[in-house]
């Protein structure tokens, strides 16, 4: 279990200072203790030093804390923290002066304590308007500024028309400035709802507070204005409670604040119908209680002006929907058309590439139905393109049965296959050799279908089987009269006809010596395409790797002689299951090609070495002292014919069919081959694999050559010299 401090480590910083609980306590106790002394009966004064104490004290703390998310926060989130700080202050200042004025029955200092916090209601209204994750657009803002007008205004009208008439008797200055606080109360409200709509889940809890607290001051502030123009309203009574909870609330919702708010959600699950709805059926309500009252000719000025500005607001809304509405229609039909011109183009370009390929293309579907052949593809199946479509493509033209095919394969695996011969019937019934790369078509999760690319090779096919056969011929036709020349060369050569001048000598040395280059050549052209073409049968059994190395050992003891080169054994034991005449033909190439490319007087090393943690393996090693491989040939050579110097078969006798033999024969063995350069050099060291045999395998199921004696290849690839 991580401990605390890794904890710590793995996460982020935060971003929010949530208020300790220890916090909420305390001032949930400090709002009880002040809201039990204003519903107590003692003096006035005391009531309202304790109510103005409240009230500034809060005003301060959200001042603090707006200080600090101030601090914290970066770029275009402080204008918003600095109105909201600057807003705080001014309502401190405002009910310090109303609390003086109150004291001091100073009428002129609580008229400025209200203007005061008149304004700072504004600014935080403006705060709030200035918040960079709550309105994407201007006209968003706008029409939020227009829902409060419409939503303060109507409640308004309701309470001037219901519990307060006497409010909207009052001269208009007087009335706007007891409606003033309340009016940006639900303003505030409004936008900060919104906000609370709009905003991602992590900011929601900091909105859903500020709107509680907006609505505590909405409250208080109404109860205030109906009670001034009754003409009861008494400061530091328990009403003031509203204000100092609200206070307490704000402070806690921007303490609990991103300093970075998250974007705005693009969701259309958040418009606001829910709202637009409950501000309609207030804005209704006032309507039906106006009608009302000019049924009884009741109507005052306030009304008819608060009725006014509602009824503005509702026609400038509507005038803003509309054109906006016309603009996001324009904007998506401009969209719109653009896609579906851009979709177009891209269709017609697929469509041009893959109707101009030369390879057929054909898409099935999940079920294996054709869904799309091009041109090409068609022509080779000779059908028109159109026909075979929606019909299961294996029926219509595979001819391998239907468990074998690789269709039903990749779409229950979702795995490619690529470069796979295969043969398609043609719709004359002929089949056609084809070369086929199928590859899943992927969409989210699943396989949709498979798109298949073919391509004609009857005649590549053709023409390798020619080209084998004419090689086969050739080399048999070449290897019988150079048996007949070589054996007459070698009885020449070796006096069988009397003693040759010294000159003839050497023209016949030369003849024989060039009839064995000759002869190896043929030997390995033959080997290679008995390997490759399947027709050199393999006797695997189990043998020794140490017998395998002394095999190829005592067969090019000779060689090593002559250029004078020593060749070390390093066996460990272990059995493989190969068939031992290919591995000491293998062995026989590499250890010859080590001895001629390897100084008099160096050493080639021949080991058996066990893999590391693979039992499954046995890694045979050929490494010489010799001028190495050049890096970006280390590949090259075990291709036919390829050598790393043009003067290699010259001066060194080779074919450059040695390692390419050598690959087959290992690959058809299951193992690997390759070939490196010694590190540090000099020389290379040519290492190849072959599956070994565990020591519990070899003596039951399968067959022990352990003690057969291994000889030569019987088609010895005899190491050049
Ligand atoms: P070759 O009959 O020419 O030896 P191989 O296929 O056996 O044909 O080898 C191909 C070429 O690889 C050689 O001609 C030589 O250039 C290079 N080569 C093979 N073995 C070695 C080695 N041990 N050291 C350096 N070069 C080598």
């Amino acid at each position: 279990m991580a401990g605390p401090s890794s904890t710590q480590d793995q996460n982020p910083p935060p971003t929010t200072a949530q208020p300790s609980r220890l916090v909420v306590l305390v001032v949930v106790v400090v709002v009880g203790l002040i809201g039990l002394v204003l519903a107590s009966d003692l003096p006035g004064p005391i009531r309202q030093v304790t109510s103005g104490a409240g009230l500034v004290a809060g005003g301060v703390a959200l001042a603090g804390a707006c200080r600090g998310r101030y601090v914290r926060s970066s770029g275009r989130q402080r204008p918003a923290w600095l109105l909201f700080g600057c807003a705080a202050l001014a309502a401190a200042a405002g009910n310090l002066a109303v609390t003086v004025g109150y004291l001091a029955d100073w009428t002129e200092l609580r008229a400025v304590g209200r203007l005061l916090l008149i304004g700072g209601l504004a600014l935080a209204a403006f705060g709030l308007m200035s918040h960079p994750a709550a309105w994407r657009r201007s006209t968003d803002l706008v029409r939020v500024l227009l829902d409060g007008v419409i939503l303060a205004g109507s409640v308004l009208l309701v309470l001037s028309l219901t519990i307060a008439p006497q409010f909207a008797d009052k001269p208009v200055v007087t009335g706007l400035a007891l409606l003033a606080p309340p009016i940006l109360d639900i303003l505030l409200i409004t936008f900060a709802w919104l906000l609370f709509l709009r905003s991602t889940p992590r900011d929601r809890s900091a909105l859903a507070l500020a709107t509680v607290a907006f609505t505590l001051f909405a409250v208080s502030d109404l109860t205030a204005a109906v009670r001034r123009s009754f003409g009861t309203f008494a400061y530091g009574s328990i009403g003031d409670l509203g204000w100092i909870s609200g206070f307490a609330v704000l402070t806690l919702a921007v303490m609990s604040s991103r300093a970075d708010p998250g974007a705005v959600e693009q969701s259309p699950r958040n418009s606001p119908v829910a709202g637009t709805l409950l501000m309609f059926a207030i804005v209704m309500l006032a309507g039906a209680l106006t009608l009302n009252a000019v049924a009884r000719a009741t109507v005052s000025l306030t009304v008819v002006l608060l009725l006014g500005l509602v009824l503005v607001a509702i026609i400038a809304r509507q005038v803003l929907l509309l054109i906006d509405n016309d603009r996001l229609r324009e904007g998506l039909e401009a969209r719109v058309i653009q896609r579906t011109a851009e979709l177009a183009d891209a269709t017609q370009r697929i469509g041009l590439l893959i109707n101009s390929v030369e390879d057929g293309v054909y898409g099935v579907d999940g079920q294996g139905r054709l869904s799309f052949l091009n041109p090409a593809g068609a022509r080779l199946l000779g059908v028109q393109p159109d026909t075979l479509l929606d019909r299961p493509a294996h029926q219509a033209f595979h001819s391998h049965p239907l468990s074998d095919c690789y269709l039903r394969t990749i779409v229950a695996t979702g795995l490619a296959i690529t470069s796979v011969e295969d043969s398609y019937r043609t719709a004359d019934g002929r089949l056609v050799w084809v070369e086929v790369t199928a590859s899943p078509m992927v969409e989210g999760t699943g396989v949709r279908g498979v798109v298949v690319v073919f391509r004609d090779v009857t005649r590549r096919r053709e023409v390798d089987r020619m080209k084998t056969e004419f090689v086969s011929l050739v080399s048999h036709e070449l290897k019988t009269p150079l048996t007949a020349i070589r054996g007459s060369l070698g009885l020449l050569a070796g006096g069988a006809l009397g003693e040759l001048a010294a000159p003839a000598t050497r023209m016949v040395e030369i003849a024989l010596e060039s009839s064995e280059r000759l002869t190896r050549l043929i030997n390995e052209i033959l080997d290679m395409e008995r390997i490759e073409s399947g027709a050199l049968p393999m006797e695997i059994a189990v043998h020794d790797a140490g017998d395998l190395l002394r095999a190829a050992h005592d067969q090019v003891q000779v060689l090593a002689g002559e250029a004078e080169v020593q060749v070390r054994l390093i066996p460990v034991p272990g059995k493989v299951l190969v068939d031992a005449d290919r591995v000491v033909q293998t062995l026989i190439n590499l250890v010859g090609n080590a001895i001629k490319f390897s100084p008099p007087g160096s050493t080639v090393t021949l080991e058996v070495v066990s893999t590391s943690g693979d039992d499954d393996e046995l890694l045979f090693r050929v490494i010489d002292g010799g001028r190495g491989i050049p890096a970006g040939r280390l590949e090259a050579i075990f291709e036919r014919f390829e050598q790393v110097d043009s003067s290699d078969a010259r001066q060194k006798g080779g074919t450059g069919l040695g390692l390419a033999i050598c690959r087959s024969i290992v690959e058809r063995l299951d193992g690997r081959i390759w070939a490196e350069n010694n590190d540090p050099g000099p020389g290379a060291t040519f290492s190849f694999t072959l599956p070994a045999v565990m020591p519990s395998q070899s003596q039951g199921e399968l067959v022990d050559n352990d003690s057969a004696e291994i000889s030569a290849p019987t088609s010895p690839t005899t190491p050049a010299g």
